[in-house]
């Protein structure tokens, strides 16, 4: 642990610093809007998402009042907390759904109630005033590539596990088409798993069950759709002893992925700023809240089946690799060099 908190000081030195922007803060007129995020096992959720929507709101409208909830991954917990909030008259809803398409009665609630929808990083179904998020097959495309970096080219295509997310999440869709578009004709797929509900514990079990099937040699790595399922392969590939550890993918840059890139055992992660994501949701979600445009924030367009053209806010995600890991990370602001080398 030394040597390697040694020649991370190496690596990281100068400190980086992170840039806080303060923008104007308009007064605001006693409006209530609601944030409904879907799960409490992925970190990003409560750690990042919930306190910097909830920060901005503030920064943006004083005189706001935030309603939060958490689904814990349940559809029908969801629902009710919608139409609760929708009840207690919140102005505008910033939701990310377990499922998007069971959330549609749901978002043509609110619409019939006038309460604007902002779905986030998730794109729901159902009649949305905006999105705020990422492109997932680019990600997806980001994650693979990063993935075959990482592999080196042998004198064979090298041998990949899939391991995708919830299938009712059109993210997850998206990540393994954009995973798959760099596969073709460069690697061979030998397995692929859905991880229902985004669970780390299913992703462990699914490795068990790739180990058993394939042989602990039977493959080269592990696309990961997040850093979530990455912990339950990593954790199940030390389990069953798989040694040299196969590089893995994720997405998030979850604190634990970003100490597992910088200690090799994490070839990739994908770092989605939560924070312009976040800002760019609670500033449309006050804007339609108000009445206001949204039109400085939401410069792209998004599809979401129902609704074609749905106002969109749309991040760069960046792959983070073992050698950007100061640039994209520390210098970032993400986190510290101290919180990334401390042991846990
Ligand atoms: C999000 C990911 C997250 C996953 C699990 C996806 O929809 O895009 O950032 O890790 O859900 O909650």
């Amino acid at each position: 642990v030394a040597a390697l908190v040694a020649s991370l000081v190496v690596v990281f030195a100068p400190h980086g610093t992170a840039a806080v922007a303060h923008r104007g803060t308009p007064a605001g007129g006693g409006l209530t809007i609601g944030v409904l995020l879907p799960d409490t096992h992925t970190p990003r959720w409560t750690r990042s998402d919930k306190p910097l929507i909830e920060q901005r709101i503030r920064q943006l409208c004083r005189t706001c009042t935030v309603r939060y909830a958490n689904a814990s991954g349940d559809v029908a917990i969801q629902q009710s907390q919608v139409n609760s909030m929708i009840a207690n008259g919140v102005r505008a809803l910033i939701l990310a759904p377990v499922e998007s398409r069971a959330l549609a009665p749901s978002v043509r609630q609110a619409r019939q109630s006038g309460v604007p929808v902002v779905s986030y990083d998730r794109l729901a179904d159902g009649p949305l005033s905006a999105y705020s998020g990422y492109d997932s097959v680019a990600i997806g495309r980001l994650q693979a590539q990063g993935l075959l970096a990482s592999l080196g080219h042998g004198a064979r295509q090298p041998r990949i596990v899939m391991m995708n997310g919830e299938p009712t999440d059109p993210n997850a869709k998206a990540l393994r088409k954009g995973a798959l578009s760099v596969f073709q004709g460069k690697a061979r797929i030998v397995a692929s798993y859905n991880t229902t509900g985004w669970i780390p514990q299913n992703a462990f079990t699914n490795t068990l069950a790739a180990v058993a099937k394939l042989g602990p040699h039977g493959f080269d790595g592990v696309y990961s759709a997040n850093d979530g399922l990455a912990t339950g392969i990593v954790t199940a590939l030390k389990a069953e002893d798989v040694r040299p550890q196969p590089p893995v993918t994720g997405q998030d840059a979850d604190l634990a992925a970003v100490r597992r890139v910088v200690g090799g055992e994490q070839a990739v992660t994908v770092h989605k700023s939560f924070s312009a994501e976040a800002d760019a949701a609670a500033g449309m979600a006050v804007a339609l809240a108000r009445g206001t445009s949204i039109d400085a924030i939401a410069k792209q367009r998004i599809s979401n089946g129902t609704d074609k053209d749905i106002p969109a806010y749309l991040g760069t995600p960046v792959a983070v690799n073992r050698s950007n890991v100061k640039q994209t990370i520390v210098d970032a602001g993400v986190y510290t060099v101290q919180q990334i080398c401390t042991p846990t």
